[in-house]
Parts: C-alpha cells; sequence; structure tokens
C-alpha cells in the first residue's frame, strides 16, 4: 500500500471514529485545541522565526500563483546570514534584513532562491512590488553582488 494509499485511509478512519464516537470525539477536539492554542502558536513564532517567515512567504506566494519552490526555514537564515547585516540595496549595515524577490510576485517573479535578494525593510518596503531599474533604483548606485545568482541580476 502506497504512502498515500495509508494516509488516505487513516484519514477515513479517523472521520469515521469522529462521526461514531462522542467520547473520544470530545477528547480528540480538546487534544486540538491545545495543540492549535493561539498561545502556543505565538511560542512556536516567536522561538522559530524564519520558518514562520519562510512559511508566510510561501503563503503569499502561493495566492500569487507565483511559480518556483520557495525555501526553507534554514534556507532563509542561511541567506540572511550570509548577508552578514548588508543591504543588497543600499549597503548599510541593519540589525534586521529582509528577503526581497528582485521580479516582484506581481509581475510573474519566481518565489526562488534566484529570485530573492537580501534588503532591509527601507529598501524592501520603498521598492514594494516596482521593478528594479525600471521603476526603481537601490538608494545607492552601486554594483549588486550575489551570493546566489549574479548572472541573472547582471541582466536586468
Ligand atoms: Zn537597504
Amino acid at each position: 500500500m502506497s504512502t498515500a494509499a495509508k494516509r488516505s485511509r487513516d484519514r477515513e478512519r479517523y472521520h469515521e471514529k469522529m462521526r461514531t464516537d462522542p467520547v473520544w470525539k470530545e477528547s480528540e477536539k480538546i487534544r486540538l485545541a491545545k495543540l492549535h492554542s493561539p498561545a502556543k502558536k505565538a511560542k512556536w513564532r516567536k522561538n522559530n522565526p524564519d520558518k514562520h517567515n519562510a512559511t508566510c512567504a510561501r503563503h503569499r506566494a502561493k495566492k500569487c500563483s507565483a511559480p518556483g519552490d520557495g525555501l526553507s526555514g534554514e534556507q532563509r537564515k542561511q541567506l540572511i546570514d550570509d548577508a552578514k547585516g548588508i543591504c543588497s540595496y543600499c549597503g548599510k549595515f541593519y540589525k534586521h534584513l529582509t528577503l526581497d524577490h528582485v521580479i516582484p510576485l506581481d509581475h510573474g517573479g519566481a518565489h526562488d532562491i534566484s529570485n530573492l535578494r537580501v534588503a532591509c525593510r527601507s529598501c524592501n518596503s520603498s521598492k514594494g512590488t516596482k521593478i528594479l531599474y525600471e521603476e526603481w533604483t537601490p538608494p545607492k548606485d552601486r554594483p549588486l553582488t550575489s551570493n546566489t545568482n549574479k548572472g541573472n541580476l547582471e541582466d536586468i
């Protein structure tokens, strides 16, 4: 039996038990409420900011039907750590950096490591959904260096 078939079978058994066993259903409701409590979610978010941000970014990308595989919380953290606090647009040092889609998701850009740049909050919100060098120019006109794919950026 394939994994998908087992999962489907288990799901069916779960729903069958929910329908037929009211005592178990009540205990399951309590278990789920504890598992998904807002306090627990907030604590997890605080302890796993990179995973949380990566999940939110994947959700936004999915809403825009953006292509690309996205990136994991670890990949996101690695990209930001590699920048050593330097914004790739203005070159200034910041304690907190964000990831910017070079080609905005609204313009068909991919939610993919090849389309992401480390940017400070100021540059990221100033750029918004504008296209780099067409609608928005970085505050400091400096050659962009990339730790991901320099080639694509030089083509822009
Ligand atoms: Zn900046």
